[in-house]
Order: structure tokens, then sequence, then C-alpha cells
């Protein structure tokens, strides 16, 4: 199950290979993306981009490692990487504006290397995607591209006239009339060797055409065939309740339009499903105008860029906000998506990890998932199990996905995606911020972002 050749390259993977000095993190606290215990006074060596080993740290001098790189991780945490399991590529520019001429490798590897910086090393591209996204695949396979690791659902499938509405080009989503034309859609993106396929199951509140059922019960027929798993963007409980009856794989956002019943948390953990469920999405609709503070930071600002922080600091962008009927149904929608993913979470569900950075403006590669983390303990995790979703979690998620992968944990031949943190991420998730250094696939990621 663990890899030990690098099938799957990183865009670190070039400069990790030369480096053939192992790297000695010692005496760190380690939160190790299981959801165990934290431990004190650890050692983590890695070589070659994987984790070599975990032990207790060396306390005599004598027995300090020969020929090795020695980090002093003592008073400071190491968690694994961070990643992202519904995320996007290519529709935003300047983290602003969706625009069809988004899509472009320049902007993608901008993208990308801010999802390193920040410590989210691997993320997937669920849809929207250009075909170019099978290129930059292969070029980063091919350690020729830097930035986050990521898979890719291709250009995923939505509906005519319907979902997704975003402003992206037409090739850049398909839109089948009829379950033979999905077929054939799903068809492609396999003989593209898409990672998974993603469909969109909305009728934007009865505002637009919902995906037919046998549409989407054939795209998920034909994935499995292909053996791609599915993963659905969804609203309501009946939408859910109908892709798990068809056999989906995972369900890509939250139920936000009532309380789940605990019947529906039984049917997800019998079939098996993943339930992603990106609180950070409906608040980036209203979080800047209702709390202007979470601005403040460099942290933010980094993130965000200049064209949208001139954007959310408009002087009539607050009030607007405020008072826009769509804020009133994204406030509803939050507080519904926080209730759910607790409830399905405790009664033992497969919780993913994702925010849908990228998607629309206010949702922004990197922070985004420091601030999904945050929402998910103001739901009621404790800030171990917010961490251990975006880690360990989703590291067995995309193990499901592609089995070559063995990320998410601080665990021998595990990939050596790492956050050394300066402040502790367990007494305040905020802490997650506070990055000393980012490693991916054993590589120390540059220019990582200011900690406050
Ligand atoms: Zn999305």
């Amino acid at each position: 199950m663990r890899i030990t050749a690098c099938a799957f390259m990183l865009s670190a993977t070039i400069t990790a290979l030369a480096q053939q000095k192992p790297v000695l993190l010692h005496n760190a606290t380690l939160v190790d993306g299981t959801g165990g215990p934290v431990r004190q006074h650890v050692d983590i060596t890695f070589r070659k981009g994987y984790i070599e080993s975990v032990r207790p740290a060396f306390t005599k001098e004598k027995d300090t490692p020969k020929n090795t790189d020695i980090v002093d991780c003592s008073g400071k945490t190491v968690i694994p990487a961070l990643i992202s399991a519904h995320s996007h590529l290519g529709i935003l520019l300047n983290n602003t504006d969706a625009s069809p001429d988004a899509y472009t490798a320049e902007n993608v590897t901008a993208a990308l290397n801010q999802y390193e910086r920040y410590g989210v090393t691997t993320m997937v591209s669920l849809g929207v995607n250009r075909d170019l996204v099978y290129e930059l695949r292969d070029q980063q396979r091919a350690g020729k591209l830097g930035g986050a690791t990521f898979l890719t659902a291709g250009r995923g499938i939505g509906v005519p006239n319907g979902a997704p509405g975003l402003n992206v080009a037409p090739d850049q989503v398909y839109r089948p009339a009829n379950p033979e034309e999905a077929r054939k859609d799903v068809d492609e993106m396999a003989s593209h060797h898409v990672d998974l396929i993603k469909l969109w199951l909305d009728s934007g509140h009865g505002k637009i055409p919902a995906m037919d059922p046998a549409v989407y019960t054939a795209i998920i027929d034909e994935a499995h065939k292909h053996h791609l798993k599915v993963a659905a963007h969804v609203y309501t409980l009946a939408d859910a309740k109908s892709l798990v009856n068809a056999n989906v794989d995972i369900l890509a956002h939250s139920i936000r339009d009532q309380v789940v019943d605990p019947a529906f948390a039984t049917s997800l953990i019998y079939h098996k499903v993943w339930y992603i469920p990106t609180l950070a999405l409906d608040e980036a609709f209203y979080l800047y105008a209702a709390d202007p503070d979470v601005m403040k930071s460099q942290f933010f600002q980094q993130a965000a860029g200049p064209q949208l922080l001139a954007k959310l600091q408009a002087p009539d962008y607050a009030e607007k906000t405020l008072a826009s009927p769509q804020t009133e149904q994204a406030r509803k929608d939050h507080e519904i998506a926080m209730k759910n993913l607790k409830a399905l979470r405790d009664a033992g569900v497969n919780v993913a990890f994702g925010t849908d950075s990228g998607a629309v403006a206010g949702r922004i590669p990197g922070f985004s998932e420091h601030r999904e983390l945050e929402d998910l303990v103001a739901a009621g995790l404790t800030p171990l199990q917010a961490i251990t979703l975006a880690t360990g979690e989703n590291g067995r998620l995309l193990h499901e996905i592609n089995p070559k992968l063995s990320i998410g944990l601080i665990k021998q031949d595990y990939s050596a995606d790492l956050i050394i943190l300066s402040a502790d991420p367990l007494m305040d998730v905020r802490n997650t911020r506070h990055i000393d250094a980012v490693y991916h696939h054993g590589a120390l990621v540059p220019n990582t972002p200011p900690q406050n």
C-alpha cells in the first residue's frame, strides 16, 4: 500500500532527489495526522522525499547523527502539510474575477505556488479545468512545474444553462444533453487519465435546470467502469440521498437546505461515501464585510493580492454585501453546514477537507484552507480533529483516488510534506498560520507567508 518508487512525481522532486543528505527535524512536538495524541521531543528524519524515521529525540551530544542537516525544532510543532480535496485552478484572474481567459499555465502555476507557500502541498482541482490541465500535470510529474501537487477532475460535467454558473470558457466544462453524451464525456476524460469525475447537481433554489437523474446515473456508472470515483457538487439533502442511491463516492459540499437525519449518516457510512464540508465557501460571501479585521494580517493580504484586497476594502463593499439577500442565504447555509458537519463526523462518516478555494472571489488559495480549520473548530471540532481532516483523513481519501499517493501522515515511508509551526495549533487552531517552514516532498519551500 505504500510507495517506494516515486511514480507520482512532485514539483520538488528534482531538488529532493539530488539532496542525498537526510534532514532531521530535531526535538519537535509532533501532530502526526492520525488524530492520535500529540508527542513531545520527537526527531523526524527524511531523505529523497520520504520520511525515513519518527523516533524519540536524541538527548546526548554523542548521539547527534552525522552527515545530516539538523533543524532545531525545540518549542515548535510539526504537522503534516495540508491537503485540499476540493479547490479550483484557472477560474479567477488575480483571485478576483472569473474569466474565460484565466486558464493559462502562468495563472495555474501561480496558484499552485501560492497553495504550496501557505502549507497546502496537495490539492484537487475539482472540475472546470481546460484540457491544458493534463499537459500541466504531466509537466509536474516530470518535475518541470512547481507548486502544490495537484490532482484533477478535468472539465467536470454540468448542465446546459445550469450549474456551474461560472463565467468560464465553453471548453472548461461539459454540459451533456442526455445520458449518451454524458457517457462520452466520461470516456473522453478517462482517456486523459483524469484522477476522478466531477458532476454538478444543483437547481439553484429552483431557478436553473438541475441535472436529470438519468444523466448522473449514467455518469456514475460509466466512471465506475473506468474505476474512477465520482464527486458531486450538491446542496440539498434530497439530491444527496439520490446521489448516494446512485452510488456516488464523494459529496463535495455540505448539505445546506436542512439538518440531516441519522438515517442519512448511516447510509453514508454503509456506502462508504466521503463528505467534504467546504464550510469556508458560504462564509466567504460575507466574511470580509462582517469581520473586516480578518483582512488586517499580512498573512491574509499576501494571499488575497492587491486586486482582491481593493475590491474587499472598497468603501461600499461592506454595506452592499451585508444588505444583499445572498448574504442572508449564505449565513443560513453556513449555520446548517456547521451543524451537519458536526453531526456526520460524530456519527462516524468519512469526512474530508476542502474549501472550494479558487472558485469565486474571497475563496483564496492558501488562506481559505487555514480559515476552514478555524470554521471546523467553530462547528465544534477540536483543533486536533480539524487538523486530522486536512491531513490524515484527506490523505486516506486521496490514496483511495490514487493508490500511489502516501500523504497526510508523518510516518515512515510517507511523502515528507510537513509544516513547522512556531506556535501550538492545538491551543488555538489559528496558530497553523505561524508557519516557520514548509517542506514539500522533502524540499524546503521558499517564501513562506508572514506569520501575522
Ligand atoms: Zn467547487
